[in-house]
């Protein structure tokens, strides 16, 4: 009798116990693996007397190079911007192209970035870029209207698996306060960005120029004492840097310098005291693999009379991202989405892994859609009218051809070397399959994590960056966009016809390439499992809310019925 009390009354503590700790580990991964905390606190910046001094040098003045010096303005004395495109450093560069009304603003659009390929590419942000642009800028929604962009709630029409996904859990905000995000171009993001940013501190300066290398403080191969440039007219020039930040994207120039310093037979002794246990050779730092992915973009411009009368849910006013095809992992490979964008144009995007057939001209784009019954998944019936009325227009299309870029991340911490006041944000750190749409997102993450990090206890009150700092900036900065990788390679894999990375094969991601398709497939049947994997995908939550109890239970209930054959198509 006493144990059944006993029992009886061990059943609230022991609830009450799993939902503390379920709320700690919740607490503590957020913390870890997101910048959500960090959110909270940015645009305060350092007291005057507490600025660490000199100049950031920002190498890239591209998305994370520009998130990166909004962030830098307010705990350095001085940023300094190097980008070696001209044009971005005049108003132009920050100008609108179209107004508010979507008309083309004269003698704008004229310069294109020649250095950034994927600049005319489509482009989907995640809510967390507005989230902290409305924190930095309050005139940010304002902005963005008056250059004919979109604020609206993140519906981007995902299908996979034949069925929607990664809606926005409605549920889960009643007080109407649910995720928004940007929608436009790539191009108009980064000019509004470039505006927002170079007029929002005295502190930034643009310099004009290609950083081709880093210098170290004489005697002291671990600190790094300026930057050199090579200057538009061919001249070269050093920066003194208190910081250096690689922001050069793809160019990846941050491994390259530092490799070159580490090279250097003066250097080695010391630098051979100072590598970490466990240091990958240079050669291991940086890993990639090819998923082989050309796409084709047919930019439709709308004129006012095909407005109203286009079929989309919703109609063309409201509907801004109609659709997007997510083909099953391993099976098909086609890929296809279409989105409204700022001038009144309207995006259709054929992509696929390892270059799978693709309309490459007018009269083959209706035939891709009839023929388009894969993995069961249906096209949706306005689609063939909505092209019937589009093609009348191809006479003002615009047609953008290209390859996405192989996916790579560069281990900086646990290279052989990292000076202290070295660290790399955005692509120069890792670049994921641009299909999942995370890059811009990855460079705010790394901006926001160094606001964090440069608030903490450790460095809060330091007006000088101390030593180890650049590696310990990576170890954090590494927790926050592992998930990244590790969240998108393993469906790469899926396909054969991906290249994995050196020394791995297919199957080493096989188990979580399944896991994966197994959590889309039942994220379109199950609300609670679909809103996790919108947190997660979106950064709105830690990789591991996914692995909460209940989730699980139904993650592996499903797998087990869908391996009896009692799941229905
Ligand atoms: C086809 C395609 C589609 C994509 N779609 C999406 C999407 O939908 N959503 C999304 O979030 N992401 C997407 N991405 C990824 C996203 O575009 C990148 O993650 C993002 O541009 C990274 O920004 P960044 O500033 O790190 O690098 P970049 O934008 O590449 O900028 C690097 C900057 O560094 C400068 N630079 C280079 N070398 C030097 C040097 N030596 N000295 C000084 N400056 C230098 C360059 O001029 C440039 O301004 C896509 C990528 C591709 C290729």
């Amino acid at each position: 009798m006493q144990s059944v009390a006993a029992a009886v009354c061990a059943v609230p503590v022991l609830l009450l116990a799993w939902r503390l700790g379920g709320t700690y580990l919740d607490r503590y991964f957020t913390r870890k693996l997101t910048v959500l905390c960090e959110l909270d606190d940015i645009g305060n910046p350092r007291p005057d007397n507490k600025r660490i001094q000199g100049t950031a040098v920002i190498c890239g003045g591209s998305i994370a190079g520009l998130w990166t010096a909004r962030i830098a303005a307010d705990h350095f004395e001085d940023v300094a911007v190097v980008e070696p495109e001209p044009w971005l450093a005049t108003e132009e560069g920050q100008s609108n192209t179209f107004d508010a009304d979507g008309t083309p603003i004269e003698s704008r659009r004229e310069n294109i970035r020649t250095r950034v390929m994927q600049y005319t590419s489509v482009h989907i942000f995640q809510p967390l870029a507005l989230l902290a642009l409305r924190k930095l800028f309050p005139n940010v929604d304002e902005e963005v209207k008056n250059a004919d962009g979109r604020i609206a709630a993140y519906e981007v029409n995902g299908h996979a698996f034949g069925r929607p996904i990664m809606k926005i859990p409605m549920h889960e905000y009643p007080d109407g306060n649910y995720p928004e995000c940007l929608f436009m171009t790539r191009e108009l993001y980064e000019r509004l960005l470039r505006r927002l940013v170079t007029q929002s501190s005295k502190r930034i300066r643009w310099v004009v120029g290609t950083a081709t290398g880093i210098n170290t403080v004489p005697g002291d191969p671990t600190t790094l004492s300026s930057v050199t440039i090579r200057t538009p007219e061919g001249n070269g020039e050093k920066i003194p840097a208190a910081l250096v930040i690689d922001c050069t994207g793809g160019t990846q120039a941050g491994l390259k310098w530092l490799r070159r310093i580490a090279a250097d037979t003066v250097n080695t002794e010391t630098l051979q005291k100072c590598a970490p246990a466990g240091a990958l050779s240079w050669d291991d730092v940086k890993i990639e693999y090819s998923t082989a992915q050309p796409y084709i973009v047919y930019r439709f411009y709308v004129p006012p009379e095909a407005r109203a009368k286009l079929p989309i849910p919703g109609g063309y006013e409201n509907n801004i991202w109609p659709y997007m095809y997510m083909p099953v992992p391993g099976v098909e490979r086609k890929i296809f989405m279409m989105n409204r964008i700022e001038g009144h144009r309207f995006n259709i995007a054929f992509c696929g892994w390892g270059a799978p057939p693709m309309p490459m001209d007018f009269d083959s784009i209706k035939d891709w859609f009839k023929n388009f019954s894969i993995d069961h998944q249906k096209i949706p019936e306005w689609i063939l009218p909505l092209l019937d009325i589009l093609l009348e227009y191809k006479d003002q299309c615009e047609i953008l051809t290209g390859k996405y870029s192989d996916p790579s991340w560069l281990r900086f911490e646990r290279a052989p070397y990292v000076p202290s006041n070295f660290i790399a944000i955005g692509d120069a750190v890792m670049r994921v399959n641009p299909v999942f749409g995370q890059g811009c997102s990855k460079a705010t993450i790394g901006a926001l994590a160094l606001d964090g990090f440069l608030k903490s206890s450790s460095y809060a009150n330091l007006t000088t960056i101390p030593a180890g700092f650049g590696r310990e900036f990576f170890k954090m900065h590494k927790n926050k966009i592992e998930s990244i990788w590790d969240g998108t390679k393993p469906t790469d894999y899926m396909w054969d016809t991906t290249r994995p990375v050196k020394g791995e094969k297919h199957s080493d991601e096989w188990l979580n390439g399944v896991l994966g398709n197994i959590v889309m497939d039942l994220a379109g049947r199950d609300p609670e499992v679909d809103a996790a994997l919108f947190k997660v995908r979106f950064f709105l939550g830690p990789s591991t809310a996914l692995l909460a109890p209940h989730l699980l239970v139904k993650i592996i209930a499903f797998a087990v019925r869908q391996k009896l054959g009692l799941v229905p198509a």
